[in-house]
Protein backbone atom coordinates (compact mmCIF):
# COMPACT_ATOMS: atom_id res chain seq x y z
CA UNK A 1 0.00 0.00 0.00
CA UNK A 2 1.16 3.47 -1.53
CA UNK A 3 -0.60 5.83 1.12
CA UNK A 4 -2.57 5.72 4.63
CA UNK A 5 -4.12 2.48 5.28
CA UNK A 6 -7.37 2.01 3.35
CA UNK A 7 -6.24 4.32 0.85
CA UNK A 8 -6.33 2.86 -2.20
CA UNK A 9 -4.52 4.43 -5.37
CA UNK A 10 -5.03 4.39 -9.38
CA UNK A 11 -3.85 4.42 -12.38
CA UNK A 12 -6.25 5.00 -15.44
CA UNK A 13 -4.48 3.89 -19.01
CA UNK A 14 -6.07 5.17 -22.19
CA UNK A 15 -4.53 2.33 -24.59
CA UNK A 16 -4.98 3.45 -28.83
CA UNK A 17 -2.65 5.73 -31.59
CA UNK A 18 -6.04 7.49 -31.87
CA UNK A 19 -5.28 9.20 -28.69
CA UNK A 20 -1.62 9.52 -28.77
CA UNK A 21 -1.97 10.82 -32.16
CA UNK A 22 -4.23 13.84 -30.94
CA UNK A 23 -7.30 12.73 -33.37
CA UNK A 24 -8.97 12.10 -30.48
CA UNK A 25 -9.13 13.56 -27.35
CA UNK A 26 -9.54 10.78 -24.16
CA UNK A 27 -12.62 11.23 -22.45
CA UNK A 28 -12.19 7.48 -20.96
CA UNK A 29 -9.78 9.08 -18.69
CA UNK A 30 -11.87 11.60 -17.45
CA UNK A 31 -14.61 9.43 -16.92
CA UNK A 32 -13.46 6.83 -14.75
CA UNK A 33 -11.32 9.25 -12.70
CA UNK A 34 -14.25 10.73 -11.76
CA UNK A 35 -16.28 7.54 -11.28
CA UNK A 36 -13.04 6.18 -9.22
CA UNK A 37 -12.89 8.90 -6.76
CA UNK A 38 -16.30 8.55 -6.37
CA UNK A 39 -15.73 5.11 -4.56
CA UNK A 40 -13.11 6.75 -2.12
CA UNK A 41 -9.96 5.65 -4.70
CA UNK A 42 -7.52 8.27 -5.20
CA UNK A 43 -6.22 8.75 -9.05
CA UNK A 44 -2.69 9.06 -9.37
CA UNK A 45 -1.77 8.58 -12.97
CA UNK A 46 -3.09 9.00 -15.95
CA UNK A 47 -0.90 7.45 -18.73
CA UNK A 48 -2.00 6.96 -22.47
CA UNK A 49 -0.40 4.70 -24.72
CA UNK A 50 0.01 4.11 -28.78
CA UNK A 51 -0.79 0.72 -30.48
CA UNK A 52 2.39 -0.84 -30.11
CA UNK A 53 3.03 -4.34 -28.11
CA UNK A 54 6.17 -2.94 -25.98
CA UNK A 55 4.62 -0.19 -25.12
CA UNK A 56 1.64 -1.35 -23.53
CA UNK A 57 3.96 -4.05 -21.72
CA UNK A 58 5.59 -1.13 -20.20
CA UNK A 59 3.19 1.09 -19.46
CA UNK A 60 1.06 -1.71 -17.33
CA UNK A 61 4.66 -3.13 -15.52
CA UNK A 62 4.73 0.84 -14.51
CA UNK A 63 1.39 0.88 -13.09
CA UNK A 64 1.73 -2.50 -11.63
CA UNK A 65 4.65 -1.24 -9.75
CA UNK A 66 2.88 1.87 -7.92
CA UNK A 67 -0.73 1.83 -7.64
CA UNK A 68 -3.38 -0.91 -6.18
CA UNK A 69 -5.96 -0.33 -9.18
CA UNK A 70 -5.52 0.13 -12.88
CA UNK A 71 -8.40 0.52 -15.24
CA UNK A 72 -7.36 0.73 -18.95
CA UNK A 73 -9.50 1.16 -21.62
CA UNK A 74 -9.05 0.56 -25.41
CA UNK A 75 -6.95 -2.18 -27.58
CA UNK A 76 -9.28 -5.33 -26.97
CA UNK A 77 -10.93 -5.34 -30.26
CA UNK A 78 -10.34 -7.97 -32.62
CA UNK A 79 -8.02 -6.90 -35.01
CA UNK A 80 -3.76 -6.63 -34.81
CA UNK A 81 -3.49 -3.44 -33.25
CA UNK A 82 -5.66 -4.53 -30.36
CA UNK A 83 -2.48 -5.61 -27.92
CA UNK A 84 -4.06 -5.60 -24.72
CA UNK A 85 -4.73 -9.06 -24.27
CA UNK A 86 -0.98 -9.76 -25.24
CA UNK A 87 0.44 -7.47 -23.34
CA UNK A 88 -0.92 -8.39 -20.20
CA UNK A 89 -0.30 -11.99 -20.75
CA UNK A 90 3.38 -11.33 -21.31
CA UNK A 91 3.18 -8.89 -17.75
CA UNK A 92 1.87 -11.92 -16.06
CA UNK A 93 4.03 -14.00 -18.16
CA UNK A 94 1.24 -16.75 -18.45
CA UNK A 95 -0.10 -18.08 -21.72
CA UNK A 96 -3.70 -17.12 -23.21
CA UNK A 97 -6.80 -19.83 -23.01
CA UNK A 98 -9.81 -19.86 -24.60
CA UNK A 99 -12.86 -19.13 -22.62
CA UNK A 100 -15.87 -21.44 -23.51
CA UNK A 101 -18.42 -18.78 -22.00
CA UNK A 102 -16.94 -15.70 -23.94
CA UNK A 103 -17.15 -17.26 -27.01
CA UNK A 104 -19.91 -18.43 -26.76
CA UNK A 105 -21.24 -14.63 -25.92
CA UNK A 106 -19.70 -13.44 -29.12
CA UNK A 107 -21.40 -15.58 -31.02
CA UNK A 108 -24.52 -14.95 -29.60
CA UNK A 109 -24.04 -11.57 -30.04
CA UNK A 110 -23.10 -12.41 -34.02
CA UNK A 111 -25.86 -13.95 -34.63
CA UNK A 112 -28.68 -11.59 -33.05
CA UNK A 113 -26.68 -8.71 -35.64
CA UNK A 114 -27.45 -11.93 -38.20
CA UNK A 115 -23.66 -11.64 -39.32
CA UNK A 116 -21.39 -14.47 -39.66
CA UNK A 117 -18.82 -14.03 -37.33
CA UNK A 118 -15.26 -13.98 -38.71
CA UNK A 119 -12.49 -15.88 -37.34
CA UNK A 120 -10.19 -13.23 -36.30
CA UNK A 121 -13.02 -12.58 -33.45
CA UNK A 122 -12.11 -15.73 -31.52
CA UNK A 123 -9.28 -13.61 -30.09
CA UNK A 124 -11.58 -12.46 -27.89
CA UNK A 125 -12.58 -14.96 -25.82
CA UNK A 126 -8.83 -15.44 -25.39
CA UNK A 127 -7.96 -14.49 -21.36
CA UNK A 128 -4.52 -14.70 -19.68
CA UNK A 129 -4.58 -17.86 -17.17
CA UNK A 130 -5.74 -16.54 -14.08
CA UNK A 131 -7.82 -13.95 -14.79
CA UNK A 132 -11.68 -12.89 -14.82
CA UNK A 133 -13.89 -11.87 -17.29
CA UNK A 134 -15.82 -8.83 -17.19
CA UNK A 135 -19.20 -9.40 -19.08
CA UNK A 136 -19.69 -6.87 -22.06
CA UNK A 137 -23.95 -6.49 -22.30
CA UNK A 138 -23.24 -4.84 -25.25
CA UNK A 139 -20.41 -5.49 -27.88
CA UNK A 140 -18.34 -8.64 -28.51
CA UNK A 141 -15.40 -7.56 -26.44
CA UNK A 142 -15.13 -8.56 -22.43
CA UNK A 143 -12.94 -7.20 -20.22
CA UNK A 144 -10.63 -8.47 -18.38
CA UNK A 145 -9.45 -8.29 -14.57
CA UNK A 146 -6.19 -9.99 -13.35
CA UNK A 147 -4.23 -9.35 -10.59
CA UNK A 148 -0.72 -9.03 -10.72
CA UNK A 149 2.58 -8.70 -8.43
CA UNK A 150 3.56 -5.31 -7.63
CA UNK A 151 6.62 -3.74 -6.72
CA UNK A 152 5.92 -1.10 -4.49
CA UNK A 153 2.69 -2.52 -3.99
CA UNK A 154 2.10 -5.68 -2.85
CA UNK A 155 0.00 -6.56 -5.92
CA UNK A 156 -1.86 -4.86 -7.92
CA UNK A 157 -5.39 -5.40 -10.05
CA UNK A 158 -5.66 -4.59 -13.46
CA UNK A 159 -9.50 -3.92 -14.91
CA UNK A 160 -8.94 -3.98 -18.77
CA UNK A 161 -12.31 -2.97 -20.83
CA UNK A 162 -12.76 -2.02 -24.18
CA UNK A 163 -12.55 1.89 -25.58
CA UNK A 164 -16.03 2.23 -26.96
CA UNK A 165 -17.37 4.85 -23.91
CA UNK A 166 -21.00 3.29 -24.12
CA UNK A 167 -19.57 -0.35 -23.32
CA UNK A 168 -16.51 0.46 -20.99
CA UNK A 169 -19.18 2.74 -18.74
CA UNK A 170 -21.76 0.62 -18.79
CA UNK A 171 -19.06 -2.49 -17.76
CA UNK A 172 -16.79 0.17 -15.25
CA UNK A 173 -20.70 0.68 -13.46
CA UNK A 174 -22.43 -2.93 -13.46
CA UNK A 175 -19.20 -4.83 -12.70
CA UNK A 176 -15.94 -3.25 -11.85
CA UNK A 177 -17.69 -0.37 -9.55
CA UNK A 178 -18.91 -3.79 -7.49
CA UNK A 179 -15.43 -5.64 -7.66
CA UNK A 180 -13.80 -3.01 -6.82
CA UNK A 181 -15.77 -2.22 -3.29
CA UNK A 182 -15.67 -5.75 -2.53
CA UNK A 183 -12.03 -6.04 -2.41
CA UNK A 184 -12.28 -2.57 -0.56
CA UNK A 185 -13.36 -4.37 2.45
CA UNK A 186 -17.00 -4.12 4.47
CA UNK A 187 -19.24 -2.22 2.01
CA UNK A 188 -20.78 -4.73 -0.62
CA UNK A 189 -23.59 -2.27 -2.31
CA UNK A 190 -23.17 1.20 -3.70
CA UNK A 191 -25.79 3.71 -5.07
CA UNK A 192 -25.90 6.79 -6.41
CA UNK A 193 -27.82 10.18 -6.26
CA UNK A 194 -27.99 12.90 -8.42
CA UNK A 195 -28.90 17.18 -7.34
CA UNK A 196 -29.44 19.04 -9.90
CA UNK A 197 -29.14 22.92 -9.39
CA UNK A 198 -29.14 26.42 -10.78
CA UNK A 199 -28.12 29.96 -10.00
CA UNK A 200 -24.91 30.09 -8.80
CA UNK A 201 -21.80 29.49 -9.81
CA UNK A 202 -19.15 26.20 -9.33
CA UNK A 203 -17.39 28.37 -6.71
CA UNK A 204 -20.14 29.73 -4.33
CA UNK A 205 -21.47 26.66 -4.29
CA UNK A 206 -18.58 24.96 -3.17
CA UNK A 207 -18.14 27.46 -0.37
CA UNK A 208 -21.61 27.01 0.62
CA UNK A 209 -21.41 23.27 0.69
CA UNK A 210 -17.67 23.08 2.32
CA UNK A 211 -16.39 20.31 4.22
CA UNK A 212 -19.66 18.05 2.35
CA UNK A 213 -17.95 18.06 -0.90
CA UNK A 214 -14.17 16.75 0.66
CA UNK A 215 -12.53 14.03 -0.38
CA UNK A 216 -12.75 12.13 2.61
CA UNK A 217 -16.00 12.31 3.23
CA UNK A 218 -18.73 9.80 3.43
CA UNK A 219 -20.68 9.24 1.54
CA UNK A 220 -18.73 11.18 -1.24
CA UNK A 221 -20.41 14.31 -2.84
CA UNK A 222 -19.04 15.05 -6.01
CA UNK A 223 -19.57 18.40 -8.32
CA UNK A 224 -19.81 18.98 -12.07
CA UNK A 225 -21.57 22.11 -13.85
CA UNK A 226 -22.78 21.53 -17.67
CA UNK A 227 -22.99 25.61 -18.87
CA UNK A 228 -24.65 26.89 -15.84
CA UNK A 229 -26.64 23.73 -14.00
CA UNK A 230 -24.80 22.17 -10.91
CA UNK A 231 -25.21 18.47 -10.64
CA UNK A 232 -23.92 17.21 -7.12
CA UNK A 233 -23.97 13.67 -7.32
CA UNK A 234 -23.89 11.09 -3.99
CA UNK A 235 -21.87 7.93 -3.92
CA UNK A 236 -23.09 5.45 -1.08
CA UNK A 237 -21.46 2.32 -0.11
CA UNK A 238 -22.89 -0.29 2.40
CA UNK A 239 -23.90 -3.30 3.75
CA UNK A 240 -27.48 -3.10 2.07
CA UNK A 241 -29.33 -1.21 -0.38
CA UNK A 242 -31.27 0.39 2.73
CA UNK A 243 -28.29 1.50 4.45
CA UNK A 244 -27.12 3.22 1.23
CA UNK A 245 -30.06 4.63 0.74
CA UNK A 246 -30.31 6.17 4.52
CA UNK A 247 -26.90 7.62 3.87
CA UNK A 248 -28.35 9.29 0.76
CA UNK A 249 -31.64 10.80 2.63
CA UNK A 250 -29.48 12.14 5.04
CA UNK A 251 -26.89 13.66 2.87
CA UNK A 252 -29.53 14.80 0.66
CA UNK A 253 -31.56 16.63 3.70
CA UNK A 254 -27.80 18.14 4.90
CA UNK A 255 -27.60 19.80 0.86
CA UNK A 256 -31.55 20.99 0.79
CA UNK A 257 -31.05 23.13 4.52
CA UNK A 258 -27.29 24.30 2.75
CA UNK A 259 -28.41 25.34 -0.92
CA UNK A 260 -32.32 25.21 -0.92
CA UNK A 261 -32.88 28.25 -2.91
CA UNK A 262 -30.92 26.68 -6.20
CA UNK A 263 -32.33 23.31 -5.99
CA UNK A 264 -34.42 22.02 -9.28
CA UNK A 265 -34.79 18.62 -8.95
CA UNK A 266 -33.48 14.79 -9.01
CA UNK A 267 -31.63 12.55 -11.43
CA UNK A 268 -28.85 12.69 -14.12
CA UNK A 269 -30.96 13.63 -16.91
CA UNK A 270 -33.11 15.91 -14.71
CA UNK A 271 -33.36 19.61 -16.62
CA UNK A 272 -34.98 22.49 -15.62
CA UNK A 273 -37.48 22.49 -18.31
CA UNK A 274 -38.50 19.04 -16.60
CA UNK A 275 -39.08 20.67 -13.18
CA UNK A 276 -41.72 23.83 -15.18
CA UNK A 277 -43.43 20.42 -16.82
CA UNK A 278 -44.12 18.69 -13.83
CA UNK A 279 -45.16 21.56 -11.65
CA UNK A 280 -47.63 22.93 -14.65
CA UNK A 281 -48.92 19.59 -15.35
CA UNK A 282 -49.84 19.07 -11.78
CA UNK A 283 -51.79 22.52 -11.92
CA UNK A 284 -53.59 21.52 -14.68
CA UNK A 285 -51.69 24.80 -16.42
CA UNK A 286 -50.19 25.43 -19.88
CA UNK A 287 -47.18 27.39 -21.31
CA UNK A 288 -45.77 29.03 -23.82
CA UNK A 289 -42.14 30.18 -24.73
CA UNK A 290 -41.34 33.27 -26.99
CA UNK A 291 -37.68 33.88 -27.88
CA UNK A 292 -36.29 37.30 -29.02
CA UNK A 293 -32.92 37.14 -31.11
CA UNK A 294 -33.52 34.54 -34.01
CA UNK A 295 -32.18 31.87 -31.37
CA UNK A 296 -34.81 29.16 -29.79
CA UNK A 297 -32.98 27.22 -27.21
CA UNK A 298 -35.71 26.53 -24.73
CA UNK A 299 -37.79 25.96 -27.95
CA UNK A 300 -35.57 23.13 -28.52
CA UNK A 301 -35.32 21.70 -25.16
CA UNK A 302 -39.34 21.81 -24.34
CA UNK A 303 -39.88 20.14 -27.41
CA UNK A 304 -37.67 17.16 -25.83
CA UNK A 305 -41.01 16.82 -23.90
CA UNK A 306 -42.86 15.18 -26.32
CA UNK A 307 -46.66 15.58 -26.34
CA UNK A 308 -46.66 17.52 -22.94
CA UNK A 309 -50.18 18.81 -21.95
CA UNK A 310 -48.38 21.72 -20.27
CA UNK A 311 -46.18 23.16 -23.19
CA UNK A 312 -48.11 24.47 -26.24
CA UNK A 313 -45.28 25.46 -28.14
CA UNK A 314 -42.37 28.40 -28.66
CA UNK A 315 -42.37 31.64 -30.98
CA UNK A 316 -38.93 32.92 -32.03
CA UNK A 317 -38.78 36.08 -33.23
CA UNK A 318 -35.63 38.42 -34.57
CA UNK A 319 -36.89 41.23 -32.22
CA UNK A 320 -40.54 42.12 -30.09
CA UNK A 321 -41.70 44.56 -33.31
CA UNK A 322 -42.21 41.35 -35.47
CA UNK A 323 -44.84 40.19 -32.59
CA UNK A 324 -45.99 43.40 -32.23
CA UNK A 325 -47.08 43.47 -36.41
CA UNK A 326 -48.33 40.31 -35.96
CA UNK A 327 -51.23 41.29 -33.88
CA UNK A 328 -51.79 44.59 -35.82
CA UNK A 329 -49.12 46.92 -34.59
CA UNK A 330 -50.62 46.42 -30.96
CA UNK A 331 -47.45 47.38 -28.01
CA UNK A 332 -45.73 44.18 -26.91
CA UNK A 333 -47.79 43.50 -23.75
CA UNK A 334 -51.12 43.55 -25.00
CA UNK A 335 -50.22 42.15 -28.09
CA UNK A 336 -48.85 39.10 -25.53
CA UNK A 337 -52.06 39.24 -23.77
CA UNK A 338 -53.89 38.59 -26.82
CA UNK A 339 -51.39 35.73 -27.90
CA UNK A 340 -52.08 33.92 -24.58
CA UNK A 341 -56.06 34.44 -24.99
CA UNK A 342 -56.06 33.27 -28.43
CA UNK A 343 -53.94 30.39 -27.47
CA UNK A 344 -55.73 29.56 -24.23
CA UNK A 345 -52.42 29.86 -22.11
CA UNK A 346 -51.66 30.18 -18.23
CA UNK A 347 -48.21 31.24 -18.80
CA UNK A 348 -45.84 32.73 -21.12
CA UNK A 349 -42.70 33.10 -20.74
CA UNK A 350 -40.18 35.72 -23.12
CA UNK A 351 -37.14 36.22 -23.51
CA UNK A 352 -35.49 39.90 -24.53
CA UNK A 353 -33.28 38.89 -26.10
CA UNK A 354 -30.18 36.47 -27.23
CA UNK A 355 -27.58 38.19 -28.71
CA UNK A 356 -27.07 37.41 -32.58
CA UNK A 357 -24.10 35.20 -32.66
CA UNK A 358 -22.44 34.71 -36.07
CA UNK A 359 -19.67 31.88 -36.83
CA UNK A 360 -17.25 34.35 -36.13
CA UNK A 361 -18.19 34.86 -32.37
CA UNK A 362 -15.05 33.34 -30.83
CA UNK A 363 -14.30 35.45 -27.92
CA UNK A 364 -16.26 36.13 -24.86
CA UNK A 365 -19.20 38.54 -25.53
CA UNK A 366 -19.63 41.67 -23.88
CA UNK A 367 -22.05 41.39 -20.65
CA UNK A 368 -25.65 42.89 -21.82
CA UNK A 369 -28.99 43.63 -20.34
CA UNK A 370 -31.52 40.70 -20.49
CA UNK A 371 -34.94 41.05 -19.68
CA UNK A 372 -37.03 38.25 -18.94
CA UNK A 373 -40.73 38.49 -18.97
CA UNK A 374 -43.16 36.32 -17.25
CA UNK A 375 -47.16 36.73 -18.13
CA UNK A 376 -49.10 35.30 -15.56
CA UNK A 377 -52.35 33.94 -15.78
CA UNK A 378 -53.72 36.85 -14.20
CA UNK A 379 -52.00 38.54 -17.24
CA UNK A 380 -49.34 40.39 -14.35
CA UNK A 381 -45.93 40.93 -16.42
CA UNK A 382 -43.02 39.89 -13.77
CA UNK A 383 -40.12 41.29 -15.16
CA UNK A 384 -36.61 40.38 -14.43
CA UNK A 385 -33.44 41.72 -15.71
CA UNK A 386 -30.07 40.38 -15.72
CA UNK A 387 -26.75 41.81 -16.89
CA UNK A 388 -25.36 38.21 -18.63
CA UNK A 389 -22.10 37.87 -21.17
CA UNK A 390 -19.64 34.84 -21.56
CA UNK A 391 -18.34 33.05 -23.83
CA UNK A 392 -20.64 32.33 -27.35
CA UNK A 393 -21.20 28.22 -26.95
CA UNK A 394 -22.92 28.79 -23.56
CA UNK A 395 -24.37 32.42 -23.38
CA UNK A 396 -27.29 31.61 -25.24
CA UNK A 397 -28.01 28.11 -22.93
CA UNK A 398 -27.54 30.33 -19.83
CA UNK A 399 -29.87 32.84 -20.89
CA UNK A 400 -32.00 30.65 -21.30
CA UNK A 401 -31.71 28.89 -18.32
CA UNK A 402 -31.73 32.13 -16.42
CA UNK A 403 -35.18 32.50 -18.01
CA UNK A 404 -36.49 29.32 -16.50
CA UNK A 405 -35.43 30.04 -13.14
CA UNK A 406 -36.78 33.06 -13.25
CA UNK A 407 -40.19 31.28 -14.64
CA UNK A 408 -39.81 28.67 -11.80
CA UNK A 409 -39.82 31.39 -9.01
CA UNK A 410 -42.45 33.32 -10.22
CA UNK A 411 -44.45 29.97 -10.35
CA UNK A 412 -43.65 29.55 -6.81
CA UNK A 413 -44.90 32.47 -5.46
CA UNK A 414 -48.00 32.49 -7.80
CA UNK A 415 -49.80 29.53 -7.18
CA UNK A 416 -53.04 31.14 -8.65
P1 LIG B 1 -13.72 -2.97 -29.29
O1 LIG B 1 -13.07 -4.08 -28.55
O2 LIG B 1 -15.14 -2.70 -28.84
O3 LIG B 1 -13.61 -3.09 -30.78
P2 LIG B 1 -11.37 -1.54 -28.52
O4 LIG B 1 -11.19 -1.96 -27.12
O5 LIG B 1 -10.49 -2.10 -29.55
O6 LIG B 1 -12.91 -1.65 -28.88
P3 LIG B 1 -10.70 0.90 -29.71
O7 LIG B 1 -10.77 0.22 -31.05
O8 LIG B 1 -9.38 1.34 -29.28
O9 LIG B 1 -11.26 -0.01 -28.58
O10 LIG B 1 -11.72 2.10 -29.68
C1 LIG B 1 -13.09 1.97 -30.05
C2 LIG B 1 -13.72 3.35 -30.15
O11 LIG B 1 -13.68 4.00 -28.89
C3 LIG B 1 -13.05 4.29 -31.12
O12 LIG B 1 -14.03 5.10 -31.75
C4 LIG B 1 -12.17 5.12 -30.24
O13 LIG B 1 -11.88 6.37 -30.81
C5 LIG B 1 -13.00 5.24 -28.98
N1 LIG B 1 -12.10 5.40 -27.84
C6 LIG B 1 -11.10 4.57 -27.49
N2 LIG B 1 -10.46 5.03 -26.40
C7 LIG B 1 -11.05 6.19 -26.05
C8 LIG B 1 -10.84 7.14 -25.00
N3 LIG B 1 -9.88 6.97 -24.09
N4 LIG B 1 -11.65 8.22 -24.94
C9 LIG B 1 -12.64 8.38 -25.85
N5 LIG B 1 -12.88 7.53 -26.85
C10 LIG B 1 -12.12 6.44 -26.96
MG1 LIG C 1 -7.72 0.87 -30.37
Amino acid sequence: MTQQAGQLTAEVISIGDELTSGARLDTNAQWLSRRLGELGIEVAYHSTVGDTLNDNIEVFRIAAGRVDIIVSTGGLGPTRDDLTREALSAVVQRPMHMDESAMQHIEQIFASRKREMPERNRVQAMFPAGSQQIFNPQGTAPGIDMVVPGTRVETSRIFALPGVPAEMKRMFDETVAQRIIESKGAATEIKHHVMKFFGTGESDMENRLGEMISRGREPRVGITVSTATISLRITAMGQSDAQCQEQIDQTRAEILERVPQFYFGEGDKFEQHDAINAELVSRGQTLMVVEYGRAAPLGNWFSKLGDSPAYQGGLSFANSNQLCRMFGGKDELESLKLLKRKCKLDWLLIIDSYPELDDDALLPQPASEIRLLVISPADKALVQTQTLGGHPDVLQPRIAKAGMAWLREMLAENTE
